[in-house]
């Protein structure tokens, strides 16, 4: 089977949406997705979404990004991001996405290392409010036609430069896609690992396929495990106890009930601290206790982490819930420059597939929606001046 369009998206996440809604309305697109359209990390996102407050905030947002990072951030993508993010939030709410207000105006929450409140927030399930809405935006576009249970298994290349992909569809055919431009958009690696909060059919596919065709990667082991997510003999996917949910006061004690570890430290931080108290105690995890935070707050904020944990056995307002840490994120992967283009000729990835440095070692909460909106945007921009011929296309 053959298809020819002007763009082809791998990925139906925050990060091929999002792109999707900021390519030129006259050009055709083709969106795949190896399950189906809901299925993505995106939607599971809890925390919230990070934004710069105002000019007095972007030195302190900037450090305190470069110091979860450990110094090893790219400088100018990080700064691009922030800089960028009241535009992309104004872009959401453009979109329909509803952020916590009072009396009209956001309110902030924070999360661990971040000085300071800056994370915006629809109750526990920020990322389904964003994504959702993302989507009901593209399925508006007559441009865009998206495909489900439909996985790439590899690149159209020729002479060095980028033509498309090849996939598999649902009834096991395979197809081939020709684009003048691709995006990969396809999420982190987590579905490789036994213990992970991501989908499992996350399994970083681009990145091994970019890898047979010789295109640059970054920091193939710069993976952030997450400190909290629910114990559990079950097998499948993590549930996440959302770092913001320490940000508001829950604290973690060993099997002693005795606290080990200040709560807000950057994730790999905390996460040695529990590894390592789990080691000392012989078990297999640690206690988190909301008790400092009042059940108002529990409700109002973390109802669907309430939820999930009673579903479990355990009511949170009354009793301390048993965490683990497990694979959350993937700080590596596609190497890309400040526009998502990677380094074949038409091809470009975004979100947590790519590499544009702006995590650095260790990601900072909540910069990661944020991250692949900014850059989604940017590979869009990118693909439509080079098309325009303004950009800077590799055969120019
Ligand atoms: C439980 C959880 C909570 C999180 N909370 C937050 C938070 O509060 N704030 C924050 O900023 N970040 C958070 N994150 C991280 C954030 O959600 C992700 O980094 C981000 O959504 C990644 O978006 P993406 O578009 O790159 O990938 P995804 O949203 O994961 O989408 C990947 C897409 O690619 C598709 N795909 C994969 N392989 C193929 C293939 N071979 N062929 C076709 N399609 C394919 C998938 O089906 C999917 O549609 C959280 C992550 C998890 C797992």
């Amino acid at each position: 089977m053959e298809m020819k369009t002007d763009i082809v998206i791998v990925g139906t996440g925050v990060g091929g949406l999002f792109s999707a809604l900021n390519l030129p309305r006259d050009k055709q697109i083709v969106m795949i997705t190896k399950e189906d359209m809901q299925s993505s990390d995106s939607f599971l996102a809890q925390g919230g979404i990070c934004v710069l407050r105002g000019e007095e905030d972007y030195s302190s947002y900037f450090e305190d990004t470069m110091k979860a990072g450990h110094y090893e951030n790219r400088k100018e993508s990080v700064d691009i991001m922030i800089r960028s993010s009241r535009e992309v939030i104004d872009d959401l709410v453009d979109c329909g996405v509803e952020f916590e207000r009072q009396n009209g105006e956001f309110v902030y929450t924070r999360e661990g290392a971040h000085s300071k409140p800056r994370i915006l927030f629809h109750e526990d399930i920020t990322g389904k409010e964003i994504t959702s809405k993302l989507l009901e935006q593209v399925k508006k576009l007559p441009n865009v036609a998206i495909y489900e249970y439909t996985a790439m298994t590899d690149i159209l290349e020729r002479a060095g430069r980028c033509h498309g992909i090849v996939a598999k569809t649902k009834a096991g055919e395979e197809m081939e896609i020709w684009a003048d431009y691709t995006i990969l958009a396809s999420g982190g690696i987590g579905g490789r690992y036994r213990h992970s909060t991501n989908y499992p059919h996350l399994t970083g596919d681009a990145i091994e396929i970019a890898k047979k065709h010789g295109i640059r990667l970054e920091h193939l082991d710069y993976v952030q495990i997450h400190p909290t997510t629910l114990y559990s003999k079950k097998s499948g996917r993590r549930f996440l106890i959302s770092e913001s949910v320490r940000g508001e006061g829950a604290v973690l004690y060993n099997k002693r009930k005795e606290r080990f570890v200040d709560e807000l430290l950057p994730r790999d931080v905390v996460t040695k601290a529990i590894e390592e108290e789990m080691e000392k105690d012989g078990t297999d995890f640690v206690w988190l206790s909301m008790e400092h935070i009042d059940k108002e707050t529990i409700l109002g904020h973390f109802p669907n982490i309430y939820r999930h944990c009673l579903e479990e056995g355990y009511d949170v307002t009354k009793e301390c819930i048993p965490v683990v840490p497990a694979q959350h994120y993937f700080m590596g992967g596609i190497w890309v420059d400040c526009d998502s283009r990677t380094s074949m000729d038409r091809l470009f990835a975004v979100g947590e597939t790519s590499c544009n440095g702006v995590h650095g070692a260790n990601r900072l909460a909540s910069n990661s929606l944020l991250e692949s909106l900014v850059f989604a945007k940017r590979a869009a921009a990118a693909i439509d001046g080079e098309i325009k011929g303004k950009g800077c296309r590799r055969d120019e």
